[in-house]
């Protein structure tokens, strides 16, 4: 069985009420040249638990500052997805723009 992810914005109350997510912050790091992906950091965070309809409201305000947030409801995990230019690039784009 794939995992099934959600968007958060799509994921209601009482499809997390009582249970306790893990979370893992996930970060695209772009090239500098092409933006596309170079690599992919993944860290678990702290868990977060939904007793309450604040702890949902509380989840949908802090999910603002991400780029988006998937929740996997089989596996009970929050994904809160970022991306960052961390400075680098591919070897193949500096090639590509050394011809130029
Ligand atoms: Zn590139």
């Amino acid at each position: 069985m794939g995992t099934l992810k959600k968007e958060l914005r799509t994921v209601k109350f009482e499809e997390m009420r009582n249970k306790t997510f893990g979370v893992v912050r996930v970060v695209e790091k772009l090239c500098e040249l092409c933006g596309k992906p170079l690599y992919t950091e993944e860290r678990r965070v702290k868990a977060i638990q939904i007793s309450s309809y604040k702890d949902y409201d509380n989840l949908m305000i802090r999910a603002r500052a991400h780029d988006s947030v998937k929740v996997d409801l089989e596996r009970n995990e929050i994904y809160l997805f970022d991306h960052d230019y961390p400075g680098d690039v591919h070897p193949a784009c500096i090639e590509e723009y050394s011809k130029r």
